[in-house]
């Protein structure tokens, strides 16, 4: 059958599947203190309708499933989802993107069930600026959840750091010193205009160069590793001698859309083909036809544009799309 491919020649053989738009944290480049208006119960997409599409999706070879949200270990009984996917043929990696907080109750039912892997959100070491930039989380939550997922032996763990100026910067050395004595993956990401892309994010945007400097002022010297499962767009490097990894994602100023094999499904079933434009098809009404699943998703992807513009919005210039309007808590990251 006929590969999920864009005008641009990228085949995608990845998609993020937000299972709720609802979390338990707040975090500041994520969502607003209050407000935050969630979608009905009704109008999410049930376990079967998710599998159904999967199901479509994977004799055009899709190939790598990721959960997110919101936070996905909120919604009830997250387990029977992954069984039912990771029982899809054709589906080979089956991860999932957390805060980490409910991990602790979660990870071995979650490993039982067929997960592969986490990646675990995590922007502090240190409790009081951790619960500043998640509006009241508890880091030793986090940590737990870390030391659990590696007692279910769910592996590679990755953790993802959104690096902010001025908020958590000085952290750096912190984070890459985790990599020295333990297998993680520390995965620094920019912090991405989308949706509440505002003020806070030009004053506190820092693009990664800053890292490798920190390593060096650190006194390390650090070298290209292999990229861990499911790799993506992280430049992987690694600190001589060190049994871990640190990475480096540059949605903002490095673009990585060449390569980009990436589709995503909100929780309320609507295709986005980029994570960065409005662009978006409704699929659920679909869901039980195949076909038409394929159909739908192969319009989307004929419409992908070739890139973002979340550099251009740093210097506030015209856009050739119209940017989401959706939060990342809506999205999946
Ligand atoms: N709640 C889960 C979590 O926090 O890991 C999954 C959903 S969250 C939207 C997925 C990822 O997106 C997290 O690693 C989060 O840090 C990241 N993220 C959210 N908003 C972002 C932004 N504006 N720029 C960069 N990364 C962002
Ligand atoms: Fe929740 Fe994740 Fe967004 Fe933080 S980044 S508010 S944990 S969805």
């Amino acid at each position: 059958m006929e590969l999920l491919t864009d005008p641009f020649g990228r085949v995608h053989d990845y998609m993020r599947i937000s299972v709720t738009d609802r979390c338990n944290l707040r975090c500041i480049y994520c969502m607003p203190a209050e407000g935050m208006q969630f979608q009905p119960h009704d109008e999410i997409l049930s376990y079967e309708e998710i599998a159904s599409i999967v199901k479509a999706l994977a004799p055009a070879g899709l190939r790598k499933i990721r959960l997110t949200g919101g936070e996905p270990l909120v919604r009830r009984d997250l387990e029977r989802l992954v069984e039912m996917l990771a029982g899809i043929p054709g589906i080979e990696d089956l991860s999932l993107t957390t805060n980490g907080l409910l991990l602790p109750g979660k990870a071995a039912s979650l490993k039982a069930a067929g997960l592969s892997r986490v990646n675990i959100s995590i922007d502090s070491l240190r409790q009081e600026r951790f619960a500043m930039i998640t509006r009241g989380g508890e880091v030793a939550k986090v940590l737990k959840g870390i030391e659990a997922a590696q007692a279910a032996g769910l592996s590679p763990i990755k953790l993802n750091v959104v690096l902010m100026k001025g908020i958590n910067d000085d952290e750096i050395k912190d984070f890459v010193a985790l990599t020295l004595n333990n297998p993680l993956n520390v995965r620094f990401i920019e912090y991405m205009p989308i949706g509440s892309a505002t003020d806070t994010w030009r004053q506190t945007y820092l693009p990664l160069e800053r890292v490798l400097e920190a390593c060096r002022e650190a006194g390390w010297e650090t070298e290209p590793a292999h990229s861990s499962a499911g790799g993506g767009p992280s430049q992987d490097r690694r600190v001589a001698g060190a049994q871990g990894t640190f990475g480096l994602i540059h949605p903002v100023s490095e673009h990585f859309c060449d390569n980009c094999n990436r589709l995503r499904l909100t929780a309320d079933g609507h295709i986005k083909a980029c994570l960065y434009w409005s662009d978006e098809y409704n699929v659920r009404p679909l869901a039980d036809d195949p076909e038409a699943v394929r159909a739908l998703f192969r319009k989307a992807l004929a419409g992908k544009p070739h890139n973002h513009e979340m550099a251009l919005a740093l210097e506030k210039k015209a856009q050739s799309h119209t940017p989401t309007a959706r939060r990342m808590s809506q999205i999946g990251g």
